[in-house]
Order: structure tokens, then C-alpha cells, then sequence
């Protein structure tokens, strides 16, 4: 049986990960702030080396597979949190999480970006650099002076580029961890109906160009995209960035490729 760790398991994509995991027969151990096997907070060291240890503790030897799923959205107050989720949160888990994985079989690791990384201006800037440098101080200070949309943008491009970076070293596809990404699109979860609900966002995200069909993604259509990098199937997939958003990068970016 195929061992899997799943943060943000509780919620939207993460939980329809789950369903499609343990439809396959997999354990999955998620880190969550509530229902999870491991309760902990992503945002601060503290709960980071919580999430650790907790981990290992259940995992025993090896584990096959991660998703660095648990994520906030633009509209979060205040915003250095949201750096320090969706970065330096899915970070922990992946660096730390990788020698465990390095004992597992056919292992893989998916880190969900976003499409605003490539999509929203601004976003590749100082902000990104600052993590992609480590520097989570420096990062979250940089946040508080930008607006919800370009922090979360940045946030999510430096994931990806951090994935990029790091799926071609000997520490990962060396060690045979197959390291990728999904960069989903729009997509009806809790996050996405907060950010419908917010004043500036709201209007924004509804005018969002989407070419299949002009609607939103189903949790489940992201989730099947991340259990195909996490499979077999995906053995040659290495330093992926996968768009899973109706066509909406292809439409606003198609000769970047
Ligand atoms: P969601 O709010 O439904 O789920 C997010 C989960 O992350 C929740 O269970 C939440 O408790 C958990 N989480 C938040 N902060 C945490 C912390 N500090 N420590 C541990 N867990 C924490 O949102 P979702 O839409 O399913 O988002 C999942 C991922 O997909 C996120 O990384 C998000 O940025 C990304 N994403 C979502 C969309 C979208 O439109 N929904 C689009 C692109 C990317």
C-alpha cells in the first residue's frame, strides 16, 4: 500500500486528492489545521517541525508520495501569511519530507502552484526572488507592501520555479523522486468562494477569461491531474509545470512555451 502525505487534505482539492487516493487503496496522512491525522499549522516554524515530526512518527520508513496542496488565497489578511503558507509552508514539507521519500518506491512529489504565477502582473518581482532565496523575513515584509493579488501570484510562481529548479538535482530526480507541479485555474472550492465573495477580487475573478465552456473547475478535475503525476504513468514527468485551468494560460500566454 502506496503511503501518501496530503497537506491541506481537509478542504476543496485536497480533499477530493484524498477521495481519489484512498479510492486506490492508499494510506494518506494529511497535515491540516483540523481534520487530519496531523493537526498542525504550516504558517510558522514551530508548526512546520510539529508537522515534521508528527509525520515521521506515522510514516514509519519511507513514504511514496507528497502534495504540497494547503494553500490560502489573495484575499487573506495579512498577507505576509499568505508567503508563509503556500511557500515556505509547502517548502518545509518537500525539503523535509524528501529522505523519507528517497526510501519509498516509484516516489513522487506535487506542489500545487496556480495559474495567477504565470498569468498575474507583478508577479514576478522582488517578492518571489525573496523566497526562492529563503529569505521568509524579508518575504513577508515585502507582502505587507503589495496587494493580496500580486503576494499570492508571487507566492505561487516561486513554488513553481522552485519545483523546476529543484526536480532536475541529484537530491531529487537523482535519488529517483519525481518532482512536479499542477498550476490549477480558477476552481470551485472554499478559497475561491471567499475570494467570489471579496469586493475587488469578486469582480476580478468572474471576469476571468476561462475558453472551455467559461466556467470554474471542479476540485476533482484538479485532483486527477495530481494523482496522474503522483502514478506510474507520469514516470518520465520531471520539473512539469501542468495547467489544469480551462485554457486560460494557453488563451493569455500562447507562444510562451
Ligand atoms: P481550500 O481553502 O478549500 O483548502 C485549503 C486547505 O489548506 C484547507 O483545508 C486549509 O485548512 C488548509 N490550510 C490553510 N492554511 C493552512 C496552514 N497554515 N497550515 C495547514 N493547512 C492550512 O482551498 P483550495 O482551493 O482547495 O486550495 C488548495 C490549493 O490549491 C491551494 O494551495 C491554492 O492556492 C491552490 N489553488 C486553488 C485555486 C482555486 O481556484 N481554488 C486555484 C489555483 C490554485
Amino acid at each position: 500500500m502506496r503511503t501518501i502525505v496530503l497537506s491541506g487534505a481537509a478542504s476543496g482539492i485536497g480533499a477530493a486528492v484524498r477521495s481519489r487516493l484512498e479510492r486506490d487503496g492508499c494510506r494518506v496522512l494529511g497535515v491540516d489545521l483540523r481534520d487530519a491525522e496531523v493537526v498542525a499549522d504550516l504558517s510558522d516554524a514551530a508548526g512546520r517541525e510539529r508537522a515534521l515530526a508528527e509525520v515521521r512518527a506515522l510514516a514509519g520508513e519511507r513514504l511514496d508520495g507528497l502534495v504540497a496542496c494547503a494553500g490560502i488565497g489573495p484575499q487573506f489578511e495579512p498577507r505576509s501569511r499568505i508567503l508563509s503558507v503556500n511557500y515556505f509552508g509547502a517548502i518545509a514539507l518537500l525539503d523535509g519530507l524528501r529522505p523519507l521519500l528517497a526510501c519509498g518506491e516509484a516516489p513522487a512529489a506535487v506542489a500545487v502552484s496556480s495559474n495567477s504565477a504565470t498569468i498575474a502582473p507583478g508577479a514576478d518581482g522582488p517578492l518571489a526572488a525573496a523566497c526562492l532565496a529563503g529569505d521568509e523575513g524579508e518575504a513577508r515584509r515585502l507582502a505587507e507592501e503589495t496587494d493580496g493579488a500580486t503576494a499570492y501570484a508571487a507566492s505561487k510562481l516561486a513554488l513553481a520555479r522552485w519545483v523546476r529548479r529543484q526536480a532536475t538535482r541529484p537530491e531529487w530526480a537523482g535519488a529517483g523522486i519525481r518532482l512536479n507541479a499542477v498550476a490549477p485555474g480558477a476552481v470551485r472550492t472554499p478559497l475561491l468562494e471567499e475570494g467570489l465573495e471579496h469586493p475587488v477580487f469578486g469582480a476580478a475573478i468572474r471576469g476571468f477569461p476561462i475558453p472551455l465552456g467559461g466556467r470554474f473547475g471542479r476540485p476533482e478535475q484538479i485532483a486527477a491531474a495530481i494523482c496522474f503525476l503522483l502514478s506510474s504513468d507520469a514516470s518520465f514527468c520531471c520539473g512539469s509545470v501542468l495547467f489544469v485551468d480551462g485554457g486560460s494560460d494557453a488563451l493569455l500566454r500562447a507562444d510562451v512555451c
